[in-house]
């Protein structure tokens, strides 16, 4: 029998992974981001939107974390779990310890500029007064299936996501 955070972790990255959809149908790089407090009560979901907020910190845990601390009314998240579909971004890294949560869990590795998993590793201690516990890898394929899938149609020059009225001429 799976432990329950491995439980809670699935279901909630499946939701992130939802919001991840929500992004590239608005043409943004699809990664998503949910959080919940302690017991488990989902106070923010979010998804990348930079390109259409114009607003180059606008990450899906950036957007997550003011809706979240907004809906608490505090700017410390303490005892809250941040998911987020892709390996988050020094930046956002940033942002997790300045909101004091407690658990980041993420999907696919970013290599490039991820945090944890690329040159740097910002888990050591040594940088922050505040521990996170950090783990990686849950529903990873699926999340990075999805980023993969929008830059391959951006290099080809295509929309990734047939819509309903792009599904309907092709039926036509
Ligand atoms: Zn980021």
């Amino acid at each position: 029998m799976k432990e329950k955070n491995s439980v809670q972790d699935e279901a909630m990255m499946k939701l992130a992974l939802k919001m991840a959809l929500q992004a590239e149908r608005a043409g943004e790089v699809p990664v998503g981001a949910v959080i919940v407090d302690e017991k488990g009560k989902i106070l923010a979901l979010a998804h990348n939107e930079p390109i259409s907020s114009c607003d180059p910190t606008a990450h899906a845990e950036i957007v997550a974390i003011r809706k979240a601390a907004r809906r608490v009314g505090n700017y410390r998240l303490t005892g809250c779990s941040l998911y987020v579909t892709l390996e988050p971004c020094v930046m956002c890294y940033g942002a997790v310890i300045h909101a004091r949560i407690k658990r980041l869990v993420y999907g696919a590795n970013d290599p490039k500029a991820g945090a944890f998993s690329s040159a740097i590793d910002l888990t050591k201690p040594l940088y922050f007064n505040h521990y996170v516990e950090v783990k990686g890898g849950v529903l990873a394929e699926k999340a990075s299936e999805m980023v993969r899938a929008f830059f391959r149609g951006k290099r080809r020059g295509t929309e990734v996501v047939v819509t309903g009225s792009t599904r309907n001429r092709l039926v036509r």
